[in-house]
């Protein structure tokens, strides 16, 4: 399998190349040459399969030859083996036709979990075998930190500096990734805020020539197409368990930067029956603004109960825009190019049209988020985190057809976002087993000076050299 960048212009890449870029060379973001099928018979024979195992069966395609199958079997099952569910990615029922797929049973307690357990594999075997080592720098206001930390913290061929903005992270977001002691994992404490956290690591990608080891940086964020790959996995998965393919199902995805959602979209084009594909936001909406209007305009920010999918733009729609525009890369590069000069992009009508045939989008607000929460816990005494509980709101809301059943993708445990549980009237929710002793865990950060130079000569120190 080959992959080729959204703006047409970077060299097509194999996906060993692909995990270690990040970003195309061009600005664009690498998609799959074509998308692989499954025909309804051949997915019907993996009811049953354990996640494991139907993992294998829709990675295979986009893997390729470059990883030998027994080694990419291994990966997969100790990636999966890590989480505290046997299910990996249990469904519960919460009305009819109404159902939870839980994505929060790994390390840390969120969805981001399936994909950064795999890739900190995928990268340590890849590297080991090239004899090459990597250095992550990421930015993170919670989840992708921490989930990237846990990823990454038995690579022996991986360093990880993640940026977070100091005192600005919940508790229980920061314990979980700095309670993480490996001689690989780094936590800069920058002081400054999230924006500043994410120039900062945006510049040392853009100037490499910091590092004076023969290092190379990675890219962690969900641009990254390992990470969109691992998540089309539950979508089958969960179809699977109510019955698909012999029937129709749908989803209701929390959304920010558009990764999770495109890979149900993903699930689609390579031949899961999904009939409705919903997105669901807070009041940062420019993709329900989209949906609803043909309007993807930039907005300001505003922060919420839902704090990662507190987003101005989202990164992954450019990958939805290719396919919008029958993948011509030079007409994404020039829409892309206008949309950062005026901060608004509309497309065709028809080609808007087409698109709203698959997805629906429903904004919603913090009074109805803990209207939902409270509402599912005196219906069916089940706690939703305030992410999943907008998923279930839209979905309640804007479900096409209710002889379909319709699925919500609960993306965090709601211990890590007691806030909107207790608006709700709620106790705060417990702590799983798993993590109960986080407040007892010695922390280790460094605090830093909001400053680029600052940052890169701490990485540049302590980023290990090849031997
Ligand atoms: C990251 C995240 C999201 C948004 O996912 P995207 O792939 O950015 O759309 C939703 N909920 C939680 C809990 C997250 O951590």
């Amino acid at each position: 399998m080959k992959y080729i960048s959204t703006r047409g212009q970077a060299p097509a890449l194999g996906f060993e190349d692909v995990l270690l870029t990040g970003l195309a060379s061009d600005g664009g973001l690498y998609v799959p040459e074509y998308w692989p099928q499954f025909t309804l018979e051949e997915i019907a024979t993996w009811r049953g399969l354990s996640y494991a195992e139907l993992a294998e069966k829709i990675i295979t395609p986009f893997v390729g030859e470059a990883i030998p199958q027994n080694d990419l079997r291994q990966i997969l099952h100790d990636t999966y083996q890590g989480f505290d569910h046997s299910a990996v990615a249990p469904l519960t029922q919460l009305d009819s036709n109404q159902w939870v797929l839980e994505l929060f049973h790994g390390p840390t307690l969120a969805f981001k979990d399936f994909a950064l357990q795999l890739l900190g594999r995928l990268l340590d075997y890849l590297l080991a075998r090239r004899s090459e080592k990597a250095v992550i720098v990421g930015a993170t206001s919670g989840d992708t930190g921490s989930a990237a930390i846990e990823g990454c913290r038995h690579c022996d061929n991986v360093d990880i500096f993640i940026l977070h903005p100091h005192q600005r992270v919940s508790e229980v977001q920061r314990r979980q990734m700095t309670t993480v002691v490996a001689d690989n994992v780094h936590n800069l404490a920058v002081q400054g805020n999230f924006d500043d956290c994410q120039a900062m690591v945006k510049a040392c990608f853009q100037q490499q020539d910091f590092l004076q080891s023969k290092a190379r940086l990675v890219a962690v964020n969900s641009i990254n197409w390992a990470r969109i790959m691992a998540q089309v996995v539950y979508y089958f998965y969960a179809a699977l368990a109510v019955g698909a393919p012999q029937r129709s199902v749908a989803f209701s995805v929390p959304t920010g930067n558009f990764g999770d959602i495109y890979a149900g979209y993903v699930a689609r084009n390579m031949g899961l029956p999904i009939s409705q594909l919903l997105v669901a936001t807070n009041r940062n909406d420019i993709l329900h603004r989209f949906m609803a209007n043909n309007q993807y305009s930039k907005e300001d920010l505003s922060p919420t109960l839902s704090p990662s999918m507190d987003i101005m733009v989202s990164s992954n729609f450019e990958r939805l825009l290719f396919d919008m525009y029958g993948r011509d890369g030079a007409a994404i590069d020039q829409l892309m190019t206008s949309f950062q000069q005026q901060g608004t992009l509309t497309v065709d009508s028809w080609r808007w049209e087409l698109t709203r045939q698959l997805f629906d989008s429903c904004s919603v607000t913090d009074e109805e988020t803990c209207q939902t929460i409270g509402d599912a816990y005196r219906n069916c005494q089940y706690k939703l985190d305030p992410h999943s509980a907008i998923g279930v709101r839209a979905a309640m809301t804007c479900q096409r057809d209710q002889q379909i059943p319709m699925i919500t993708l609960a993306t965090a445990h709601p211990v890590k976002f007691p806030e909107a549980v207790v608006r709700a009237g709620l106790s705060s929710p417990e702590l799983p087993d798993s993590m109960a002793d986080l407040y007892e865990r010695e922390e280790r950060y460094t605090v830093i000076e909001n400053e680029l130079a600052d940052v890169q000569s701490y990485v540049a120190k302590y980023a290990r050299p090849l031997n």
